[in-house]
């Protein structure tokens, strides 16, 4: 199908202060859409790739790679917010290893031009609707929920949803047992509305973070967004509906399970999540085939991609977003990023 495959673009953080404690070299390099990975132990060793974006962020704004939070989203979330007022369904998610950039690409930093896709979206999809309101024929609703992969009510949901005071629901997939999901949709109609949740998601977050001594970073945080659109023809008297599905993902981090360190549930914990990630890669890969021949596609083998199954088949559009470290240290886990992105074209 032309122009369904899926938007893959890379981008690159500055060092952190680890990194520059440890005197890191920067082992990428990007030009135009090719991004370069150096191997620390032979320099002489390099592998391109190439992607839709490749973001670099750690040198001047005016470095022609360059790309500010709001470069990001244009390019990748306001095509996604305009496939959904199409009609599509879109999942927009951030892949890397814990600490590449994720949640700074998703949702970013609440300072000024530090917001990333999820609140830059949900702003741009109100100011959408209301430039589109002089249509007295359009109807418009939006409804947000989020769930989350884990079999521990953890810290990581976008937002915790006021009805639910804090008692989340224990689901079962058909195969990988109980998960945890915040299924219960809330009506908004601002973006106000959802920076509140958000606001108050923060604050939930911080206290459990203090509660529990260490927040689990190796889980999935899906944020949804149900977009409804409603057209009145005044000839048929009729009312058509479009529902889209907007799926906002920060994924767990793409460490592997036992370089962590982690033991009993968290190891295994990890090792789920580490499956999801491979199913996910391979359900993308098998959504980017020709689709002409039909594929089996493994929604079932994860929770992640059972949750997501609606957003990644047939009427659907998907954008990846791969985080990097810039520093030699993290060679072997950001060459596996690359190269999980690459497969997902
Ligand atoms: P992850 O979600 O992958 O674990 P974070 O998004 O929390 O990683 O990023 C780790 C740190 O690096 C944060 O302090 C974040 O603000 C910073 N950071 C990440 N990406 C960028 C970027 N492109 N530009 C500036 N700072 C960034």
């Amino acid at each position: 199908m032309a122009g369904a495959s899926v938007k893959v673009a890379v981008r690159v953080r500055p060092f952190n202060s680890r990194e520059i404690g440890k005197e890191s070299k920067c082992i990428i390099q990007m030009s135009g859409n090719t991004t370069t990975i150096l191997n620390p132990k032979q320099p002489k060793e390099n592998k391109s790739f190439n992607f839709d974006f490749s973001y670099w962020s750690h040198t001047t704004p005016e470095d022609i790679n360059y790309a500010s939070q709001v470069q990001v989203y244009k390019d990748i979330g306001e095509e996604m917010l305009l496939h959904a007022f199409e009609g599509y369904n879109v999942c927009i998610f951030a892949y890397g290893q814990t600490g590449a950039g994720k949640s700074y690409t998703m949702m970013g930093r609440q300072e000024q031009d530090q917001q990333g896709i999820i609140p830059l979206l949900c702003e741009d999809l109100f100011t959408k609707i209301s430039d589109s309101n002089n249509d007295n024929n359009m109807s418009y609703s939006v409804e947000v929920s989020s769930s989350s992969e884990t079999q521990i009510p953890r810290v990581g949901l976008l937002f915790v949803n006021p009805k639910n005071k804090g008692n989340l629901r224990v689901r079962e997939h058909p195969l990988m047992g109980p998960y945890v999901e915040d299924l219960s949709k809330l009506a908004v109609t601002s973006y106000n509305d959802i920076q509140d949740l958000m606001d108050s998601g923060n604050k939930a977050r911080t206290v459990a973070a203090t509660n529990m001594n260490e927040t689990s970073s190796r889980s999935h945080a899906v944020f949804n967004i149900i977009f409804t659109q409603k057209k009145y023809d005044s000839e048929t008297d009729n009312t058509s509906e479009k529902v889209s599905k907007i799926s906002l993902v920060d994924l767990a981090g793409s460490e592997r399970a036992d370089s962590t360190g982690a033991k009993g549930t968290r190891l295994k914990e990890g090792a789920n999540i580490n499956k999801s990630l491979t199913t996910l890669g391979k359900v993308i890969s098998a959504l980017a085939e020709v689709k002409k021949v039909e594929s089996f596609i493994p929604y079932r083998d994860s929770v992640l991609t059972w949750l997501l199954r609606e957003n990644l088949g047939g009427n659907s559009r998907t954008a990846m977003v791969a985080a990097l470290s810039p520093a030699d240290i993290n060679y072997d886990e950001t060459l596996s990023t690359l190269r999980y992105a690459d497969r997902a074209k």
